[in-house]
């Protein structure tokens, strides 16, 4: 069982068989050829995808946005944000950067986990504190995201604060 998410030998042959399957988009036929890519991606490597969300939280909005501007410049529906355990690039991660890229052209956000995490009330998906830090930043960013950080949306913290859920 591969759990470094390395290529394993027959990397090559497999990503050939793939590029054929997945070679054109997967509009015609979203959800078979959403969950094949996904069970094949789970039987490879069984500790990869750590998480699956629909959207990100209304306090990043931002982020939805240009999702959404990247989808419509490549005429695409926005699918996912996927989570991965890791990702890498180059010598070794051949298949991991394919599966990547696959998911990226046909309208899913892959992004790593130490980046995104649940809200703890809603499960929408939030930065990470690093995350949010850094885009703090950027100049472009910083005013675009809430003003703290917090570990639930702010929807959900007003909610939490007058309701103790
Ligand atoms: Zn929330």
């Amino acid at each position: 069982m591969n759990l470094n998410n390395q290529d394993p030998e027959n990397y090559n042959e497999i990503i050939e068989n793939l590029k054929e399957k997945f070679s054109s988009n997967f509009n015609s036929n979203f959800n078979s050829n959403f969950d094949e890519l996904i069970n094949i991606i789970n039987q490879i490597f069984p500790n990869l995808i750590v998480n699956i969300f629909n959207e990100y939280s209304d306090d990043y909005n931002y982020l939805n946005n240009n999702w959404k501007l990247i989808c419509d410049k490549l005429k695409i529906n926005q699918q996912k944000i996927i989570i991965f355990e890791q990702i890498e690039y180059g010598e070794n991660y051949k298949l991991l950067e394919f599966f990547c890229e696959t998911l990226t052209k046909n309208g899913f956000v892959v992004r790593r986990k130490s980046e995104i995490i649940p809200c703890e009330h809603c499960n929408k998906a939030i930065i990470s504190k690093d995350l949010f830090n850094k885009l703090k930043q950027n100049n472009l960013i910083k005013n675009q995201i809430p003003e703290k950080w917090k570990k639930y949306c702010s929807n959900c913290y007003i909610d939490y604060k007058l309701y103790r859920l």
